[in-house]
């Protein structure tokens, strides 16, 4: 497919014998594959610490001694054979699942379109779940051999990074990535020339370069428009990720859905279904009835032809959450693409028209619907919420029959848990357990592990947390620049005996963070109990321009400071995939206050179960169809107040009596005469047992495959050359 492309990753000067090290490198294998990941740490500990764990940042730092002395180790070589080893095993993809299950279909093709990646922390062009949820996609579709080909963006600018003055106010900074340091590819063409697409935006052409990114078996195409021939507000055009400013965000969605379609064509992909994952894409849906309008086609037919092989994937439980844009910003950027589809502007104002808040826009969620074959939501309850939401596009339609279906989000096991954890089953369960990830008789096994196993790899993850914590706050005192209160807030007097319960994501007014704190003296009174002391830790970021998401942030950031709360709340800044992997692996309880139905699945609690953390949280998105009464807890009820005060006050009573009743006796009372928590360590394999095989992106991607991309390969997705006479303009 790009045989004819020179790509050039960077050159390490390595010792021969370890060549290897930068294919492994530039492949995101490692990043789930704890072995790959010890074959660079083993060299340098220290430095792959400081560096992020960016391997090839790494490569290019390490000292060359180091490499000579593990080049002389016996040892390391055997092991580094042996990973290398797995890794060509792994690549060949001989005999994948898809392969065994869909023999038919081997040429098939599935191009997957999204805003956001998240696959690592030394890649940072993610905010959030959007992003942490496209990027284990990427890796399930590798496991599981699936064809899936991927398109977005590289953020030149990165997503920002957080610090909190002592006020509690979220302060922001971006670095320029140093793409050199990155796990991304430089494609260029046969005269070795940077390789491009084009998109035509008012009165210019903008030219994206392309980069590549390898997922293990799948390859990620990022889009950038830092290139020299575009004028200087071009090139800026891809560099920052969610800007509120209009012209921007429609011009980053013609490129993307537009100039991806482009993409995967000068790359020589057919494919047979085309995933858009949130509305962000949705334009790809216009520029593929283009290609067949050019080829004669009549709008309507070629949208007939499109559709067929169109999924779409809505995330947004909310009206004005949704992507959409004033026809006049329409005008400016496609008066001159309608009539290359054989509209007229009525016409094309049509494709997308809804009535929102501020009266009609174009909608990029609608645009989508009508022109997919597919589409869901991404729980259970969100596609209710979504039908009900939609329903005015298919006005014939009872709610109940309205054409969108849903696929609950899961996560990548091998991504999220802790290597502990991961060893733990590989003696437990065989060590191909990772193989059979979402059938529930495997996780059945998990009664024969002895508790107190189980347990010591609990209590050693709670203490790595409390370290990590401990040493990231010695960091910021240590740079001279922090109130010593901050230090507090850090996390220093953390330790690692106290039941500790996590709470990390966006601040979004609706996710409810300050639910905790309703009733200050009673949070006082059940943190500061002496003999059941409770730790709570708090992350995430709000978005620059949300000032509610803020001050959020500031109310809890003045509690955690608050001497009265004695060092037993703190705040982690800046979180990111390395400080949600601390935390999803380090608490004991994992707590989620959304303001139901506004959570449309979650994820982070799916991460923290299969370590063994107990969800605690609104009966909203995925957690209303995990729990089962015995793995965790839930706060409130199924009953939606209209209003918002009474549910916070319900839902935060509820909170507080199953924190004092239920969840901190069950912690500490009933301890077994070694000191172990019976009860608590069955609950934990209750959790296990029920929640990983489910909500694991090995159960959600075979869904969608037999959902979605099925369907879709069997009835659509052949290019047709030439239009029959009916179908002709
Ligand atoms: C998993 C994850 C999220 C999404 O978690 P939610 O449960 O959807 O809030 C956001 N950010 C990071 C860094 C994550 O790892």
């Amino acid at each position: 497919m790009e045989q004819n492309l020179r790509v050039l990753p960077n050159h390490f000067s390595l010792p021969r014998r370890l060549s290897r090290l930068s294919e492994l490198a530039y492949n995101l294998w490692w990043t789930w594959n704890p072995e790959a990941q010890m074959l660079f740490s083993f060299i340098d500990k220290l430095l792959w610490d400081r560096l992020s764990h960016n391997p090839i940042a790494f490569l290019r730092q390490v000292e060359r001694s180091r490499l000579n002395a593990v080049t002389g180790d016996r040892n390391y070589l055997d092991f580094y054979d042996r990973v290398l080893h797995n890794f060509d095993t792994y690549m060949k993809a001989e005999n994948t699942w898809y392969d065994r299950t869909y023999p038919n279909h081997t040429d098939k093709q599935i191009a997957y379109f999204s805003f956001e990646f998240g696959l690592h922390e030394s890649l940072p062009v993610y905010a959030g779940g959007l992003g942490i949820l496209s990027g284990d996609h990427l890796k399930e579709a590798s496991d599981l051999g699936i064809p899936l080909v991927a398109v977005g963006f590289v953020y030149i600018l990165g997503y920002f990074s957080q610090r909190i003055t002592e006020d509690g106010w979220q302060e922001t900074r971006t670095q320029v990535l140093k793409l050199d340091e990155m796990p991304v590819i430089p494609l260029y063409d046969e005269e070795g020339r940077p390789l491009v697409v084009h998109v035509e935006l008012p009165k210019r052409t903008v030219a994206a370069r392309l980069w590549k990114v390898q997922v293990g078996r799948v390859s990620l195409y990022l889009m950038d428009t830092n290139v020299s021939t575009n004028n200087p507000t071009d090139q800026q055009l891809t560099s920052r990720l969610y800007t509120s400013d209009l012209d921007v965000r429609i011009s980053q969605e013609i490129l993307l859905g537009i100039g991806g379609v482009r993409t995967l064509r000068k790359l020589d992909y057919k494919p047979n279904v085309w995933h858009m994952n949130e509305g962000h894409s949705a334009f790809l849906v216009l520029e593929r009835i283009r290609e067949l309008v050019e080829k004669g086609y009549s709008f309507e037919a070629a949208g007939n032809i499109v559709k067929k092989s169109n999924v779409f994937t809505t995330h947004t439980p909310v009206p004005a959450g949704n992507d959409a844009f004033p026809f006049w910003l329409l005008d400016k950027y496609f008066s001159s693409y309608w009539p290359e589809l054989k509209l007229d502007r009525d016409e094309f104002i049509k494709l997308g028209s809804a009535q929102s808040e501020w009266g009609e826009q174009f909608s990029m969620p609608v645009l989508a619907l009508k022109l997919s074959e597919q589409r869901n939501g991404v729980s259970e309850l969100h596609g209710q919420v979504s039908r009900k939401m939609w329903q005015f596009l298919w006005p014939d339609l009872n709610e109940q029959e309205v054409p969108i279906g849903h696929i609950t989000n899961g996560v990548h096991t091998g991504t999220w848990i802790a290597r502990r954890m991961r060893l733990l089953f590989d003696r437990y369960f065989g060590p191909d357990w990772l193989q059979h990830i979402d059938d529930p008789e495997m996780w059945a096994q998990i009664e024969e592990i002895p508790d107190a196993e189980l347990w010591a790899i609990r209590r050693h993850l709670k203490r790595k947390l409390v370290t990590f914590a401990n040493e990231r706050a010695r960091r910021s005192w240590m740079s001279n620049s922090v109130h010593p209160v901050q230090v507090i807030a850090g996390g220093v007097l953390l330790e690692p005996y106290s039941l500790t319960i996590g709470f990390a994501r966006r601040f979004a007014t609706y996710k409810r963070a300050n639910l905790i704190m309703r009733d200050i003296d009673r949070l006082l009174r059940i943190i500061n109990n002496p003999s059941m002391p409770v730790q709570i830790i708090f992350a995430g970021k709000a978005h620059p321009a949300d000032e509610p998401g803020k001050l959020l942030i500031q109310e809890v950031y003045r509690m955690v400071k608050d001497s009265h709360c004695g060092g037993r709340l703190a705040f982690i800044e800046d979180y990111d995939m390395n400080v949600a992997r601390y935390l999803v692996q380090g608490v004991d309880v994992w707590m989620n206050t959304p303001r139901r139905p506004l959570e449309a699945s979650g994820t982070s609690g799916e991460k923290a179960a299969v370590n063994g953390v107990l969800n605690f949280s609104i009966l909203d998105g995925w957690w209303r169809e995990g729990f089962n009464g015995r793995n965790g807890w839930a706060i409130g009820d199924e009953i939606e107040r209209a209003d918002p005060n009474e549910q916070d006050e319900f839902d935060a009573a509820s909170l507080y009596d199953t924190l004092e009743k239920e969840i901190i006796p069950l912690y500490y009372a009933n301890r077994s005469a070694d000191n172990l928590p019976n009860e608590w360590v069955g609950m934990i394999k209750e959790s296990i047992r029920t929640l990983a095989p489910q909500f694991s992106t090995r159960r959600m991607l075979k869904e969608y495959m037999s959902q979605m991309y099925l369907p879709e390969m069997e009835s659509g997705g052949k290019e047709i050359p030439e239009p029959l006479e009916s179908e002709k303009a």
